[in-house]
């Protein structure tokens, strides 16, 4: 291509919201043989809201090892008041979840407001990326997480009868997080977060273009799994529960197999992944590092850009082939 049609064709991109770094970021994207795509955040909208809070029966009572909850959140019935409500078990999740900038701890403090409850001030706020969180509230120690944060960070071993319901949620497509109480698992409280607009036409379209897609999270298999169907990810090629420093590995293999990977991602997690690919992607108004990572950004956040990089790519590289 000559220097010309380059310009000519990063001016068009950039009035669309596709920004190239410089000129060989437009030159290998054509050449891809492989887009691992993001899941929270790239192919869905990332803007998670609870849809299903389930207390355990039997789980630890409210009154246990702390203050009381607030007389609002209390059971009426005098029967019911060794065990903790649902309503006390979001109020106790999202109060610990103040703390963090994760998409399900955003949704679960929305709900909780909307629902009128008086959420409480964290104290010793504990994180651990793609796991979990960890906080005092109110005097009592909550946690919450998937099984992984149990099991490696608490030392938990779940109780059955958990899982049943853990994994049904998960089936259904929704992020599903345990919430504990000193530990002991209390409850389960549920996320679903939608497909951008864009994203099943943007997949079939690479597919036609004979690139194959993958989709790599830090989600949960069953939650994957789900996603993947809908948007017709090939369910070999999900790879799921990728801890947030793990991502670039699993780049570097599919390079190590013989291809040109491109990734597209959102968030700080993808930012070394995004260095690692050929192309890396960065989508949406998405983390700073993220963009800083990249190649290529897609301003408008939505997959339908990426095949216009696609395009762009071919039509002013194709001439001197
Ligand atoms: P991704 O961005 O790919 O969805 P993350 O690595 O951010 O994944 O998180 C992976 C998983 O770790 C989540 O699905 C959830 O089970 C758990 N997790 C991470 N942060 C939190 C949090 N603040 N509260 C509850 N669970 C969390
Ligand atoms: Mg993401």
């Amino acid at each position: 291509a000559t220097p010309t049609a380059l310009m000519a064709g990063t001016g068009k991109a950039a009035e669309n919201g596709i920004l190239f770094r410089d000129g060989k970021a437009i030159q290998t994207m054509k050449d891809l043989d492989i887009v691992v795509l993001d899941k929270t955040g790239t192919i869905t909208q990332g803007d998670h809201s609870v849809t299903d809070v389930v207390v355990r029966p039997g789980g630890p009572n409210a009154t246990d090892g702390g203050v009381s909850p607030d007389g609002g959140s209390a059971a009426a019935d005098p029967a019911d008041e060794a065990v903790i409500d649902e309503r006390e078990l979001i109020r106790l999740a999202a109060s610990a979840e103040r703390g963090s900038e994760h998409p399900i701890g955003e949704a679960s403090i929305e709900y909780a407001e909307e629902e009128g409850i008086e959420l409480s001030e964290p104290e010793e706020f504990e994180s651990v990326p793609g796991k979990g969180i960890k906080a005092n509230v109110d005097g009592r120690a909550v946690s919450v997480g998937n099984v992984r944060f149990f099991e490696d960070e608490l030392g938990v071993e779940l109780p059955p009868g958990i899982d049943d319901q853990l994994h049904e949620l998960e089936q259904e497509g929704k992020t599903t997080v345990i919430v504990g109480l000193e530990d002991e698992p209390a409850g389960l409280v549920s996320t679903a977060d939608t497909i951008k607009e864009g994203s099943v036409e943007a997949i079939a379209e690479l597919h036609e273009r004979d690139v194959e897609t993958w989709m790599i999270t830090g989600d949960n298999e069953r939650t994957a799994h789900a996603i993947a169907e809908q948007v017709d990810i090939d369910p070999d090629r999900v790879m799921a529960s990728v801890l947030p420093q793990d991502k670039i590995d699993k780049v570097s293999e599919l390079q190590d197999e013989g291809n040109k990977v491109g990734m597209v991602g959102d968030g700080i997690n993808d930012a070394p992944a995004l260095k690692q690919a050929n192309v890396g992607v960065a989508i949406g108004t998405g983390t700073d590092i993220a963009i800083q990572s990249s190649d290529v950004s897609l301003v408008r956040g939505s997959l339908d850009a990426l095949v216009d990089a696609f395009t762009l790519s071919e039509k002013i590289f194709q001439k001197i082939k």
